[in-house]
């Protein structure tokens, strides 16, 4: 079944927001076995929308809308969506009720202007929201549909997560061909795009099934394998053997894992905890491994220090070396990384230390850069996860 996805708001349109939205729906649905057709980004404005609407609504079984539901006069959707499926609003009491709530919790008086928010046209079912006060509702079709959710990130992932994903994960078991997707994800670092596509040769390609496209993030390329079919489970792991088979040491973790969530769950499994001298990315790198820890897995960052590159006149080599092996002594840790970036000679050296072994490397494919950070930082916890997976 053919899904397409809508995004609202003249905000989006005049690159004062970025349309988040869209690329997290198009995931979420191809994880249920949608492919999404297309996207789309309307102004608020009424005409336009209840236009684009109904010619969707021909070309695809399910529409998913997010973005102007608000109280103010310039959130136009739900009038669109009124005008677009000839059903005009109705006051839902049950809505208002809702919406007052929110306010009461929070000390306030409900705004009248806000009772518009309780306005849904006639026939749609109510989605509520329980973050905010913008309601959802959809149009029910048989097994096809039109969605409406609020525009704020939160409020829509919440709303498709708890309305939305079960209606359409139920219609999907009742198809008679069940079109069963499985998408995996590879980090891969340490080789070019081109290059790795020349490695995987026939692999490669985005028309069989699997199939295997690529992305490209600073210092990391993702190899996507997508399958479909009643085999999807098999075809999509029988592809992840071969490529692992090709590009070897080079993938980092597990499918889906980014260097990151690698270096913390191996670490964490293994009860190592983890030094970190950063002299190249000014704490990035700390921020990465920090806001992918959750809990006890806090323990594996045995200490890290962070300074200007400027600060310490180091040597390549030799002192990089020493300097791993005094951090992990000083802060008893069982593995110390140090990462350099010595701006002049657009070199970034790297040593990670055991009290058995100590490995120096350097980033690759700094020349002329400017997504240092980020590009030192996966190189640098790719490089950390191999070091202890090894
Ligand atoms: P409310 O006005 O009650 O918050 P709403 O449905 O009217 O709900 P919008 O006004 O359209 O929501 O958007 C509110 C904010 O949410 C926007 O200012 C924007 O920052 C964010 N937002 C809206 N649509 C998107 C989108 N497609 N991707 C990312 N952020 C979005
Ligand atoms: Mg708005």
């Amino acid at each position: 079944m053919s899904a397409c996805v809508v995004s609202i708001g003249d905000e989006l349109l005049r690159g004062v927001s970025t349309d988040t939205n869209s690329a997290w729906l198009a995931s979420r649905l191809l994880e249920m076995g949608y492919r999404t057709g297309t996207f789309n980004c309307l102004p608020d404005d009424k005409a336009t929308i209840a236009r684009k609407l109904k010619q969707l609504a021909n070309e695809f079984s399910i529409i998913i809308v997010s973005g102007g539901l608000g109280p103010t006069m310039d959130d136009v959707t739900r009038d669109a969506a009124a005008e677009a499926f000839y059903a005009p609003l109705e006051l839902r009491p049950e809505v208002v009720d809702d919406i007052r709530c929110q306010f009461v919790s929070r000390g306030l008086d409900m705004p009248p202007r806000n009772r518009r928010q309780a306005e849904v046209p006639k026939g749609a079912e109510v989605m509520r929201n329980s973050i905010g006060t913008a309601c959802g509702f959809y149009f029910p079709r048989g097994d096809k549909a039109v969605f409406f959710m609020p525009g704020v990130p939160r409020e829509m992932k919440k709303m498709f997560d708890e309305s939305v994903a079960p209606l359409l994960l139920e219609w999907k078991e009742g198809q008679k061909e069940r079109q069963h997707v499985v998408t995996k994800k590879l980090a891969v670092y340490g080789i070019g795009e081109s290059a790795l596509e020349e490695r995987l040769g026939d692999l490669s390609s985005t028309k069989t099934n699997p199939a295997i496209g690529f992305s490209c993030s600073p210092g990391l390329n993702t190899i996507h394998i997508i399958a479909e079919g009643d085999q999807a489970e098999e075809l999509a792991a029988e592809m992840e053997r071969k490529v692992r088979a090709i590009v070897g040491r080079n993938i980092v973790g597990k499918s889906g894992e980014t260097p990151a969530e690698a270096v913390i769950s191996r670490a964490f499994n293994k009860q190592w905890n983890i030094a970190i001298i950063d002299l190249a990315t000014g704490g990035y790198l700390v921020s990465e491994l920090t806001k992918s820890m959750e809990g006890e897995q806090e323990r594996v960052l045995a200490g890290a220090e962070v300074y200007s590159p400027s600060e310490m006149n180091l040597e390549w080599g030799d002192e990089l070396r020493k300097r791993a092996q005094k951090v992990l002594n000083e802060r008893a840790a069982d593995v110390a990384l140090v990462v350099f970036h010595n701006a002049e000679e657009e070199k970034a050296p790297i040593a990670l230390a055991t009290d058995k072994r100590t490995r120096m490397s350097e980033v690759p494919f700094l020349r002329g850069r400017r997504d240092l950070r980020q590009r030192i930082t996966n190189y640098a916890l790719a490089e950390l996860w191999a070091f202890i997976e090894a």
